[in-house]
């Protein structure tokens, strides 16, 4: 029985009734042009709404909306009030969960079946928890100077302003709800800019941070294509700081384009991230940890362990492991509650996949297990790739230099430690790496050689609201999570008096 006709198949409320609008000072309005563009769910290829598509001059009109709430009742509100506020949102996503999955589920692909089985605290609840409790603890120092005489000099924390959040489509709740929570508890506004693939849980989280009482124009939403309306969030005047993430080219055309006010900028970016298996491993853990590091959400995570370094007295053992492991992970409708792995995001996305597939062929790469698009019963319709491992790649290779964003796993042999960290870091990306091994002394030796913001061991991709999370070199610039996270979004200021 397909999905779609289950008896217990989850319908949308947030999806009945006409097109989609934008979010500016608290109301919700068509785009000036009056157009929409078409949100296709990538298991069907059937649409499933329709968004305003916005310009530059709903731009305008949202910036404007920020200002006017920033020096407003925003700046005026005492820090126990937005933190009052955002614990509320807290609340209001954690009630609303199953209809925010819902909508990232049937927007982008992700697969509804574990959390459903699982029900857990929204992860997403929890970031907004953690920035709730910052907003009454930011604040400055008092710092002793060297000026003769009494002078008294400290440091104001103060926010930056106007913040343009500018998003993709992978995860839509957390890409929305990372950049909103610091920024909110920093005392900023902000202009949200989802991704056109994937724009339906921003406009639902909307609806929540209105039912939950923040101020008007605290929160604006603009949906539509990135050039122009990305582009002109960027090259705004009226904004004072870009939030961005994203792929690193675009990152690059935004700081050419944030330049006219040399607006702040925090990046979010790409990764080619390795993940290194020693021959120590347990491989019971390593074989699906490694696996998983790159399938889940079907290859589309920044941090997704890429490249799989296997020390040679074991490669044959892994390849064929992480082989069978991929050839058994249930692929299929993202409604289906057995489904792993779900489809690309677009036709678009598949077609990139599948353009990176070819190539590696081309190189020279063996396939161990998928590579290929699944084109069998209703799968025709979506856009699924086969979950692909591939081996006899080269470092050199394509396949194993650039960014892919799909469920393709590279699996490369390697001798001694020194030459694997060298491999790892031999590349422009530096997001994260995975560490596999037994021994604590190696696990800690890597850690500190990968040129990473991020170092799993024995495990990948675990996040938690309180650690950072952010590239080196060109995987971008600043933290997200964490207390440094916070300083993206404030102002130092200092202040001196002389007290005689
Ligand atoms: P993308 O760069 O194409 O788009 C991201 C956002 O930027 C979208 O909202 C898009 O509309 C907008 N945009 C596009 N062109 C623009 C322009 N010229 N000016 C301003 N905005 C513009 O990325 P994507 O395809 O949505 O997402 C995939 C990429 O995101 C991957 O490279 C992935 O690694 C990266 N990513 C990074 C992280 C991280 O934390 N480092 C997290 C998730 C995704």
């Amino acid at each position: 029985m397909s999905p779609r006709t289950r008896p217990d198949t989850p319908t949308s409320s947030f999806l009945a009734g006409g097109p989609k609008n934008l979010l500016i000072g608290g109301r919700w309005v068509a785009a000036a042009s009056g157009k929409t563009f078409p949100s296709v769910n990538p298991s069907t290829g059937e649409v499933i709404a329709e968004l305003a598509e916005a310009d530059t001059r709903d731009v305008d009109h949202a910036v404007a909306a920020a200002r006017a709430a920033f020096n407003g009742p925003w700046r005026r509100m005492a820090p126990r009030e937005r933190q009052r506020l955002l614990w509320a949102l807290a609340d209001a996503v954690q009630a609303d969960y199953e209809e925010l999955r819902l909508l990232e589920v049937l927007d982008m692909g992700s697969p509804i079946g574990r959390r459903r089985t699982k029900p857990a605290p929204a992860w997403e609840a929890e970031v907004l928890r953690y920035f709730a409790g910052w907003a009454t603890k930011i604040h400055g120092e008092t710092i002793p100077n060297s000026i003769p005489g009494s002078v008294l000099s400290y440091t104001l924390k103060e926010p930056v302003g106007v913040v343009a959040a500018i998003v993709p489509w992978n995860r839509p709740i957390s890409n929305a709800i990372w950049k909103i929570a610091p920024a909110l508890a920093a005392g900023c506004t902000v202009v949200l800019k989802p991704s056109e693939e994937a724009s339906l849980p921003a406009l639902r989280l909307g609806e929540l941070i209105g039912e939950a009482g923040f101020p008007d124009g605290v929160v604006n939403i603009v949906t539509g294509y990135g050039d122009p309306v990305g582009a002109a969030l960027a090259e705004h005047r009226g904004v004072d700081k870009v939030a961005f993430t994203g792929s690193t080219a675009t990152g690059q055309s935004i700081v050419r384009a944030a330049a006219g006010n040399l607006k702040r900028m925090s990046l979010e970016l790409g990764g080619k991230s390795p993940d290194i298996v020693f021959a120590d491993a347990d491989l019971a853990k390593a074989v699906p940890g490694a696996a998983m590091g790159v399938f889940s959400n079907s290859g589309q995570i920044c941090c997704a362990g890429t490249r799989i370094y296997v020390e040679r007295p074991i490669h044959d053992e892994f390849v064929a492991a992480v082989a069978e492991f991929a050839g058994n992970l249930k692929v299929g409708d993202s409604l289906d509650p057995e489904t792993r792995i779900g489809p690309v995001v677009s036709a678009r996305q598949l077609a990139r996949v599948t353009d990176y597939l070819a190539v590696g062929r081309e190189e020279g790469a063996h396939t161990a297990a998928g590579g290929h698009r699944i084109e069998t019963g209703d799968l025709a319709r979506g856009y699924f790739v086969a979950p692909t491992v591939l081996t006899d790649v080269r470092d050199d290779m394509r396949v194993a230099r650039e960014e892919i964003f799909g469920p393709v796993a590279c699996v490369l042999p390697f001798d001694t430690l020194e030459e694997v960290a060298a491999r790892s870091n031999d590349t422009d990306f530096g997001l994260s790496g995975g560490v596999w091994t037994r021994d604590v002394g190696k696990a800690h030796r890597i850690a500190q050689e990968l040129q990473a913001g991020t170092v799993w061991v024995n495990t990948m991709l675990l996040f938690d609201p309180a650690v950072p999370f952010g590239g080196y070199k060109a995987s971008g610039w600043g933290r997200e999570m964490g207390e440094h996270s916070l300083d993206e979004y404030l102002n130092v200021k200092s202040v001196w008096i002389d007290t005689a």
